[in-house]
């Protein structure tokens, strides 16, 4: 079986083993490209349930368990994995009540060995680094890639270098890219200039770049579903919804289900829900106007993950949408934190982007678009520990332009017994 690098837009053809980003004709971003004609018949539901629960290297990890369907021709002595992925799909009664919906599951990505769905991608991102032979990777970061390229690097023995933003940095993952050896590079721009620098700092010196505009990452991130949807014994679900950034996730979920659709693992196409923060929609307003003339916004918004203004993958999104007949919404700072202290009080947990998949739910069925009966998969793209600030801020009460409708309020009392008791009776 056979894979191309291969033009979004026009089609052009690239050998895997060039290192591109985007198309040297026109421009245009980059897929990686499955012969799946040359498997017909080998790729089953069988093939992939054999390997549930395998102990060994690779297909112990949730990404490369679907190998065929990430990378069929990789050399498994390239392979740099963590055992990533085999994460939890929650169904949870309290919160589909919460949302409107019979049934909703949540698939928690934060289970990741870093702590994010960024796992998926590095691993087989930061594999072909490997098989490129680089000894240098770089990203541009909002915390999360960062947190995992310098994990990754590290298990690979390279130079992980990571560009971070001025501002709002998320404590855990900042202290992530620092604890496991990345270079770490504070540079005085937002994300979408750091995206930009990373590209041309990385051409001038010969570094690999593992944002997302790099396709191979989007291979990893495809396999959130094939997990997902193995975990549902391959009965899709009505909708798929995802918080949208750098639109990566949403790129790589728009393949996927294509994908398992062509080789039969799935005999309906789900529709895809994309939610963004209002502090930075940029997809939402290019959606709500019909696709005409895009606008960067310049991105502010409590959840960092997703403080996003000029997304990369904008054109794939928009081919996810279409292929899924998809829908894009948003959600303001107080829905996401109100999500999140519901999400966290669940006992489940997930960081201040990821709770958009519940906010973005219970909208879209306010506004009819998600029916009552439709069975709804929501991702959780982060772990409760990555931004304990924003936790902690909510619970107090104390974050500037939000009242949290869903507080914890720590309790205190002196060193009293009977006050204690009071309190507690
Ligand atoms: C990266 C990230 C996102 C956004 O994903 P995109 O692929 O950039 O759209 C959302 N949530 C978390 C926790 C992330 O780390
Ligand atoms: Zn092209």
């Amino acid at each position: 079986m056979s894979s191309s690098l291969q033009c979004i837009d026009c089609a052009q053809q690239y050998p895997l083993n060039r290192v591109i980003y985007a198309c040297e004709r026109c421009g245009g971003l980059l897929d990686v490209a499955h012969d799946f004609a040359a498997s017909t018949g080998k790729i089953t539901r069988e093939l992939f349930d054999e390997r549930l629960g395998a102990l060994d290297f690779p297909y112990n990890s949730g990404v490369w368990r679907f190998k065929e369907l990430v990378y069929p021709d990789i050399e498994d002595a390239h392979i740099v994995s963590r055992g990533e992925g085999n994460t939890n799909l929650y169904e949870l009664p309290r919160l589909a009540a919460s949302v409107g919906v019979d049934s909703f599951m949540l698939k928690h990505e934060g289970e990741n060995p870093t702590g994010s769905f960024k796992d998926r991608g590095m691993t087989s991102g930061l594999s072909h680094a490997k098989g490129l032979g680089m000894t240098r990777v770089a990203c541009a970061s909002t915390g999360n890639t960062s947190a995992s390229m310098a994990s990754y690097a590290a298990l690979a023995g390279m130079q992980g270098i990571i560009f971070l933003q001025n501002t709002a940095i998320a404590l855990g993952k900042l202290a992530q890219g620092i604890a496991y050896g990345g270079t770490c590079l504070q540079i005085n721009a937002d994300f979408d200039r750091n995206m930009a620098l990373v590209r041309q700092v990385a051409e001038r010196l010969g570094i690999y770049v593992l944002n997302s505009i790099n396709p191979f990452r989007l291979e990893g991130q495809k396999s959130i579903l094939f997990e997902a949807l193995q975990q549902m014994r391959w009965q899709a679900p009505d909708w798929v919804i995802v918080p949208g950034g750098n639109l990566g996730n949403s790129s790589a979920f728009g393949k996927a289900l294509l994908e398992m659709h062509t080789v039969g693992l799935i005999d309906r196409l789900p529709r895809l829900a994309i939610v963004q923060a209002e502090g930075a929609n940029p997809l939402y307003r290019h959606y709500a106007s019909g696709f005409r003339g895009f606008q960067p916004v310049k991105a502010d918004t409590i959840a960092t993950a997703i403080k996003i203004g000029d997304p990369v993958n904008l054109q794939k999104a928009i081919r996810a949408l279409e292929w899924t007949g998809g829908v894009v919404e948003q959600v303001s700072d107080q829905q996401i934190m109100d999500a999140k202290a519901l999400i966290d009080g669940a006992g489940i947990g997930c960081e201040p982007a990821s709770a958009c998949s519940l906010a973005g739910a219970r909208k879209l069925v306010e506004r009819g678009i998600i029916k009552r009966g439709d069975t709804v998969l929501g991702i959780l793209t982060g772990h409760v520990l990555k931004d304990p600030a924003a936790t902690i801020g909510y619970h107090a009460d104390e974050l500037p332009g939000i009242t949290a409708q869903r507080r914890n309020p720590m309790l205190r009392a002196e060193d009293d017994l009977e006050q204690i008791v009071a309190l507690l009776a």
